[in-house]
């Protein structure tokens, strides 16, 4: 193992691997990527795959915006097939007040050019017939959004990065950062110490114990988050758009001619916070049909077809949630040289290849292109620290997640 790079990035999962890839696209060498186990391990392997990009903020539906601009073209750029299938998305408006919502956004998003259009009830369920119609007063079809294969998409973005010099090392935790009048200097690992200039922290759900290490507050809360996937039913197509009912708190694509169908519950779990077993890599939690029943009622009265469909599993994963529900981006106030990108509240994935370049102007040009104030590491104070603070606050944001924002 080489004793120096110019920049170690902790953490193999879309996160780190993006971002390895914008560096080496802006033409710098000598990346070293760390995993502690494999590529993906983390959070990425058992995501949903769901890439949406209109959000609550402009900065963040950019974001979105880049990352389909950058995976339309990967499998051509990587010679890799990162499974990117642009079937549009419906956000339905199951109430007066949500579609009022939808219409907002839709006008502020037209500014900058996010295609999109307001569709009738009767013309959302054309797009997707297994739909009930009841109740719902409009949606919005956005034809650029779609889903991938978020494994797929990692090694897409790893393979193109390591043919542009970006070395990988999985198997390897990083144990300690040296940091040297003020600024990183160092990542320990069991195989030995790295002397480097910059240092990414793209450890997910690990992010808090990896800032610790370097003596920086990552407020980063591991959510268990669940979604099913249903054995083939009939009337599912290949080409159906993603569809997602913010009132019922779930949303849906098509897997296989099943369904997959996740939510985000009233009452969360978080998980972890006395510490991420050492073991924890490649794996799940226990599925929870109790925490899971009242999003499975609420989706069955929008697709009826799931009451009788058999479900293959039920997916529970941990997932880094923030006090605020936006991402943790930039350099640390304290520790020059060390930079966070972590904390993706669930749509990591959908972020991933906007979040690799914004993080890589950061660090090759000192400021990224767009105003990420709102997703800055350094709008929390000291007080993050304290975990119960930043416990709270995730778990309202997460069980607020699809709520109307005024
Ligand atoms: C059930 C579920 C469904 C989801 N569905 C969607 C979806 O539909 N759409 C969407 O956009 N997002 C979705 N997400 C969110 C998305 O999966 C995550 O936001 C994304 O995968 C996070 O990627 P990451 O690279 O930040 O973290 P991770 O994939 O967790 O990668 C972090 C890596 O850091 C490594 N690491 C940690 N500590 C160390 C250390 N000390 N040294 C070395 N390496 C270390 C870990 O081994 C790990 O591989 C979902 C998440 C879950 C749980």
């Amino acid at each position: 193992m080489s004793a120096h790079a110019r920049v170690v990035v902790i953490g193999g999962g879309v996160a780190g691997c993006s971002i390895a890839y914008h560096l080496a696209c802006h033409g710098w060498r000598d990346i070293l990527v760390l995993d502690r186990g494999e590529l993906t391990g983390g959070s990425t392997f058992h995501s949903a795959g769901l890439v949406g990009q209109l959000r609550s903020s402009v900065a963040l539906t950019r974001i979105n915006m880049a990352s389909v601009d950058l995976y339309d073209r990967l499998a051509t750029d990587t010679g890799r097939d990162p499974g990117w299938r642009k079937v549009g998305s419906l956000r339905l408006a199951s109430s007066g007040e949500r579609l009022r919502e939808l219409e907002r956004q839709a006008g502020w998003a037209r500014t900058f050019g996010f295609p999109m259009t307001l569709l009738s009830a009767r013309e959302a369920c054309d797009r997707f017939p297994l739909m009930s119609p009841e109740g719902i007063e409009g949606a919005l079809y956005m034809p650029t959004d779609g889903y991938i294969d978020p494994a797929g998409l990692a090694g897409a973005l790893a393979e193109g990065a390591r043919a542009r010099g970006v070395r990988f090392l999985t198997g390897v935790g990083v144990t300690g950062i040296t940091v040297t009048r003020g600024r990183v200097s160092a990542v320990v690992t069991a195989e030995g110490p790295i002397a480097c200039e910059i240092v990414v922290n793209a450890a997910g759900i690990w992010a808090h114990e990896v800032g610790a290490l370097a003596g920086v507050t990552v407020p980063v809360v591991p959510m268990a988050h669940e979604y099913l996937v249903t054995k083939p039913i009939e009337g599912v197509e290949r080409g159906f758009p993603t569809m997602r009912d913010p009132d019922r708190l779930v949303y849906f694509r098509e897997e296989v001619g099943g369904l997959l169908m996740g939510g985000y519950e009233r009452d969360p779990a978080p998980w972890g916070l006395d510490g991420i077993p050492g073991d924890f890599t490649h794996r799940l939690l226990a599925p929870d049909w109790e925490r899971f029943r009242p999003l499975m009622e609420s989706a069955i009265t929008r697709v009826p077809a799931l009451a009788g469909a058999e479900v293959v599993r039920l997916i529970n994963g941990p997932e880094a949630f923030t006090p605020d529900g936006e991402f943790i981006l930039g350099e640390a106030p304290g520790v020059r040289g060390f930079f966070v990108a972590a904390g993706f509240c669930a749509h990591g994935i959908a972020g991933a290849g906007g979040v690799g370049g914004v993080m890589a102007e950061w660090i090759v040009e000192g400021r990224p292109s767009l105003d990420l104030w709102r997703m800055d590491l350094r709008r929390f104070g000291p007080q993050y620290a304290d975990r119960a603070l930043a416990c709270g606050q995730a778990t309202e944001v997460y069980s607020t997640y699809y709520d109307i924002k005024r």
